[in-house]
């Protein structure tokens, strides 16, 4: 039978002057009309190459001809169909989808999708050779010993590229030649590289009744094989990854691919051994730092749909998949999920999206869903299935506030007495502890005693924050970086700047002078770079050749370290300045992560939040463990103010190397500002952030109720103020950050 979209679009593409519309990986609004040479048959979603002025670039025949202007015989031919799957029909429609919601030129979104250089030719076939069988005794006086150690490592009749050949053998390059020569070895080329299909079947633990009722529910939402959405809502340490895996388990059965999304790909090294361990088959990885050799082959490998399962990053959404069976959103509430550079939007909700017109199910992951995520669930759009429980009985950890107006550290130090008696306690234990402070570097700001002078970015509206192992002050927006001055830059005072503040660093120079023989390790972007060097901290956490962690918001997710007994927050205010919409809501999901990493195994956890506003809400809410208190009051504070989950926002963001070209854009834009029932807009305002990068910054806000069509108004409005030369305007729907 031929699939539905095949059929249908090859009707509108078989049209008289054989003209389709092709979607270019560029910034434009519209696809481009090529002539479709005789002979070359296509069909939407090939990958075609076409001339564009004196350039050839690749593109994707989208549909039939957009109907413009250039008379048929005018226009230009596509030059070749390239080698790759077509395009999927559902994944054309998602790229479509994103951007018309996040109001970008659909051939933007497209560059996601396909922005892979090389992708779109099969590869250089790789040339392997295998021993002839049967040369008989007449190839024997030919064989010296050098050529019969190469037959002997195909003697099990494998095939092997010359090289590895001629490695595998412990012979020069020339031996194998000669092999080859004399006919003894054969070549042939070898398929692409694809992975074992794994099954998983019935490999998982035995799971406790509320597992299994939850795992029941997935499964049953990937056998029926159609849109649905489940929020699984557990404790952390619940075993939610082993309930999502009998999902993978039973997409994976019905021979479909699955797509797990993570929010920090650095960080999966215990998940990648986990996956590997139960489903004895490694899934293909996905995020911005694989090679481009390997980038090539995971996306042929996915569009040939040969991988059977990908757990990436956010833009692994953005793979074309033929075949998808369901996807899983790890640690669904994190921030870390919204793009905000280039086209930004926010790959949980994309994913369901995505989901929705594959037509397949999407479970969402969380010990502490986002408020948008609940209020889906309120809306019966969402299903839910809940694991209250820890697994194996293990207790969640005791909350403890440390008020520091009461037990404050002494001077000069920034752990209090009580926390600092109970990391001792626990390495006299030979417990781990971890310090989380969601800072890297030393200090995060330095200032002359001399003359207050403070030391900024010149490019940035920000802090140097000082690294003390560099010896240099950073700036954590846009990387500049100088050696630590030996004088005031302001009044030239020797001697005079002093770190004010806390970071990881000088936490760990605390620890150091705290208790010397204990073993820490730094946990942050700066120290643990990339997935091997993660592996190799969790195998030394895992060892016990560390007793005490200290880091930022790296360390609060996702692991399981059953010695880790002891959890000290620095600075638990910290996320709560600014003002932020979420601000309260961040906090407490962060902060119960952090806190959820503590007695995860039969040892007892502890965790001491150091707090200065000990009344606030959230820390009220986390030492009671009174998530669904924390919830209600959040929500309502949210619908009274009609703010989201309850409305919607739009952030417009203008920039500019010239001052007064940011700010006059941002005033041209705002009296054009729409004005109806239900929508207002906030601004502008400079941005709290208000140079970026050299960049002069202004904000404008849109809010509506929640049944205005935001992007509508938005075009309309944008329609009506033409851009301004200079002034870069970036749209942000439902924008997570307001800096
Ligand atoms: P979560 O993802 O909810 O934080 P995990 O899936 O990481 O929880 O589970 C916590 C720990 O308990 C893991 O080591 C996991 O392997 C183990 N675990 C969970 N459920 C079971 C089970 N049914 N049988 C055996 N071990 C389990
Ligand atoms: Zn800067």
């Amino acid at each position: 039978m031929v699939p539905p979209h095949t059929s249908s679009m090859a009707e509108n593409i078989g049209d008289p002057q054989h003209i389709v519309g092709v979607l270019l990986p560029l910034p434009l609004g519209t696809t481009y009309d090529y002539r479709v040479p005789d002979g070359l048959g296509v069909v939407a979603g090939d990958f075609v190459e076409v001339p564009l002025g004196s350039r050839r670039v690749a593109g994707v025949v989208w549909g039939p001809s957009s109907g413009g202007a250039v008379a048929a015989n005018r226009l230009k031919a596509i030059i070749r169909r390239l080698d790759a799957p077509a395009m999927p029909e559902a994944m054309r429609r998602f790229v479509d989808w994103v951007a018309r919601y996040t109001l970008n030129p659909p051939g933007l979104v497209l560059r996601m999708a396909m922005g892979v250089k090389g992708a779109l030719e099969a590869p250089k076939p790789r040339i392997a050779y295998r021993a002839v069988p049967d040369v008989g005794s007449e190839a024997g006086p030919r064989l010296t010993p050098a050529r019969r150690r190469v037959l002997a490592v195909l003697a099990d009749g494998r095939m092997l590229p010359a090289s590895e050949l001629a490695l595998a053998a412990g012979v020069g390059a020339g031996v194998v030649h000669g092999l080859i020569e004399v006919g003894l070895l054969a070549a042939e080329s070898l398929p692409e590289a694809g992975a074992a299909w794994p099954d998983g079947a019935g490999a998982g633990p035995a799971l406790s009744p509320a597992q299994a009722t939850a795992a029941k529910a997935l499964r049953a939402a990937v056998t029926a094989a159609t849109w649905s959405a489940t929020l699984l809502d557990g404790v952390t340490g619940a075993g939610k990854t082993e309930v999502y895996f009998e999902a993978v388990a039973e997409a994976l059965a019905q021979r479909r691919q699955v797509l797990v999304l993570l929010p920090e790909i650095a960080l999966t090294a215990q998940w990648l051994d986990r996956f590997t361990r139960r489903f004895a088959a490694a899934p293909a990885v996905w995020h911005s730092d694989l090679g481009a050799a390997e980038r090539r082959a995971t996306w042929r490998a996915v569009a040939a749909g040969r991988t059977p399962v990908v757990v990436g990053a956010r833009s692994a959404l953005f793979l074309p998949f033929p075949d998808l069976g369901l996807i899983v959103v790890d640690e669904e509430h994190e921030a870390a999920y919204k793009q905000e550079d280039g086209v930004t939007y926010h790959a949980r909700d994309m994913a369901v999206v995505r989901a929705r017109l594959a037509d397949i199910p999407v479970a969402l992951v969380s010990a502490t869903p986002a408020l948008e995520t609940l209020a889906n669930v309120a809306r019966g759009r969402y299903g839910v299935q809940h694991l209250p429980d820890r697994h194996g009985g293990a207790r969640l950890p005791e909350i403890a506030l440390i008020d520091m107006r009461l037990e404050p550290p002494e001077s000069g130090r920034f752990l209090s007495p009580r926390l600092v008696a109970a990391l001792q306690a626990a390495l006299v234990e030979g417990e781990q502890a971890m310090l989380f402070l969601n800072r890297r570097g030393y200090a995060p700001l330095t200032l002359c005693r001399h003359c207050g002078h403070r030391l900024c970015c010149p490019n940035c509206t920000a802090w140097l924050v000082e690294h003390r192992y560099l010896a240099r002050l950073q700036c954590h927006h846009c990387g500049y970086s100088i050696a630590l001055p030996p004088a005031c830059p302001a009044c030239a005072a020797e001697a005079s700047l002093t770190a004010c503040g806390p970071g990881v660093e000088r936490i760990a120079e605390e620890v150091a002078a705290l208790a010397p023989e204990a073993r820490v390790a730094i946990v942050t972007s700066d120290t643990v770079t990339g997935p091997r060097a993660a592996s190799e901290l969790i195998r030394r956490i895992e060892a016990r050749e560390i007793d005490v962690l200290i880091g930022t918001q790296m360390l609060a997710k996702g692991h399981h370290f059953p010695l880790l007994t002891l959890v000290g927050v620095v600075d638990a205010d910290l996320g709560l300045g600014g003002g932020d919409l979420r601000a309260g809501e961040r906090t407490f999901q962060l902060l119960s992560q952090v806190a959820g990493r503590a007695g995860r195994a039969d040892r007892p956890g502890r965790v001491f939040l150091q707090t200065w506003e000990p009344e606030h809400p959230v820390m009220r809410a986390l030492a009671a463990n009174d998530r669904a208190g924390f919830l209600a009051a959040e929500g309502e504070g949210r619908r009274e103010a009609g703010m989201p989950p309850y409305g919607r926002l739009a952030a417009l963001i203008l920039s500019s190397p010239d001052a007064g070209a940011a700010e006059a854009a941002a005033r041209a834009l705002a009296r054009r500002a729409p004005h109806g029932a239900g929508v207002r807009v906030l601004g502008p305002a400079p941005a709290p952030l208000a140079v970026l990068r050299g960049a002069h910054r202004w904000r404008l806000l849109l809010k509506a109720e929640r049944d205005i069509d935001i992007q509508a108004t938005l075009r309309d409005w944008l329609a009506a103020v033409p851009p301004q030369r200079r002034v870069r305007l970036q749209v942000d729907i439902d924008p997570m950050s307001f800096l």
